[in-house]
């Protein structure tokens, strides 16, 4: 708790509001000159097709906004549904990953036995688990930052994993998963596939097997859209139907008229996805062999990041001094892993400032 906070007036407050403590996300800065490395954001502009789609729906005179969306967003939910060849009831979404995650803690994780998670992962999942008082046990990762499944044979009430892991950018394979699933055959097990674009392989393809699968995804890192707010879930319908349920208990339109359009132009552009996606994997092996030029350690990275931490120099410095540069890179201040940089891959560009200014910083 900070002085600021302990100074605001809370009487009138929850006894669980006043006990919350919020997730803090990524610096989004008012200058525009930074180069911003640090909340996984596409380097890229999303398909020239999402913006024509937007202007079009707005119409002349905007007004089509004067009408509510479509409460289901069905036409998102069909293209979404042929384009990963499951049904339209197979599917659910939200504003945001982040909120359909939300949904999924208090339809499935809000009871007796502890939902287990690692304990490097999303920082999201212990502040939804808070905010719903869902019990909890972290499994650590093991010392090279993997998942150990074995690890997870434990009484539980659900299982969420980043896959890629979150901020580590590991990846845990299909087997791994399929695994998991078999093992917890009474629990939700959820993947969260926020990075899985970038080379990973989804596990939707399990959907239909396991009822007990959950997978997460988003739009706003492989598509380029963490401005327009698109969170999915594929799952069987028995389980898209409790996340149905919670979310006509909360907010009938999450997804917006331009979101709902938007989303249908970037997944009816799959070429300019494909290569927006191949063209950053090629970004990111070239950044991780620079860094480790400079004598960085990373860990195998999965994802639109890289974490990475020098044998030889404090996280917390390097940060400041990339800042000095306009450089802004993530740093948790966090058990474990306090010595590493979380690093988003940016453009060529913006990458090559970041290793010219790193040479400069380790002399
Ligand atoms: C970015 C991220 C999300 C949130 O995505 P939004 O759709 O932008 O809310 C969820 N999970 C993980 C692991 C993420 O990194």
């Amino acid at each position: 708790m900070t002085a600021s906070n302990q100074s605001v007036n809370q009487r009138l407050w929850s006894p669980l509001v006043r006990e919350l403590v919020p997730y803090v996300p990524g610096e989004q800065p008012k200058l525009s000159n930074l180069t911003k490395l640090n909340t996984n954001e596409s380097p890229f502009p999303p398909s020239p097709r999402v913006r024509e789609a937007i202007i079009a729906a707005l119409g002349n005179d905007g007004d089509a906004l004067r009408l509510y969306p479509d409460p289901d967003a069905s036409v998102l939910k069909q293209t979404i549904a042929k384009y990963h060849g499951l049904e339209t009831n197979q599917i659910f979404l939200g504003n945001g990953s982040d909120e359909v995650l939300a949904h999924v803690f208090m339809a499935f994780f809000k009871q007796e036995k502890p939902l287990l998670y690692p304990d490097i992962t999303y920082s999201f999942y212990p502040v939804y688990s808070q905010l719903y008082e869902v019990n909890t046990v972290q499994i650590p990762l093991d010392d090279h930052f993997q998942i150990n499944i074995n690890d997870y044979n434990i009484p539980n009430g659900g299982i969420i994993l980043a896959n890629p892991n979150a901020p580590t950018g590991v990846l845990l394979g299909l087997d791994q998963i399929e695994q998991l699933l078999t093992n917890h055959p009474d629990s939700v097990v959820v993947i969260d596939e926020a990075y899985i674009d970038f080379g990973g392989v989804s596990a939707i393809s399990l959907v239909s097997q396991f009822d007990n699968l959950l997978v997460c995804q988003t739009v706003s890192k492989s598509r380029a859209l963490a401005g327009l707010r698109i969170g999915m879930v594929f799952a069987q319908a028995h389980l898209i139907e409790a996340l149905e349920r919670v979310k006509n208990s909360f907010n009938s339109y999450p997804l917006d008229r331009l979101a709902i359009v938007g989303g249908v132009a970037s997944f009816e552009d799959e070429a300019y996805f494909q290569s927006t996606c191949q063209t950053l994997i090629g970004l990111r092996e070239v950044l991780v062999g620079e860094l480790s030029d400079l004598g960085f350690e990373t860990l195998p990275s999965t994802a639109n990041f890289i974490f990475a931490r020098h044998p030889q120099h404090q996280a917390v410095e390097l940060a400041k001094g990339l800042r000095e540069d306009g450089i802004i890179v993530r740093h948790f201040v966090k058990p474990r892993i306090s010595e590493f940089l979380r690093i988003t891959i940016g453009t060529a560009e913006q990458n090559q400032a970041l290793v010219k200014r790193l040479k400069v910083m380790l002399g």
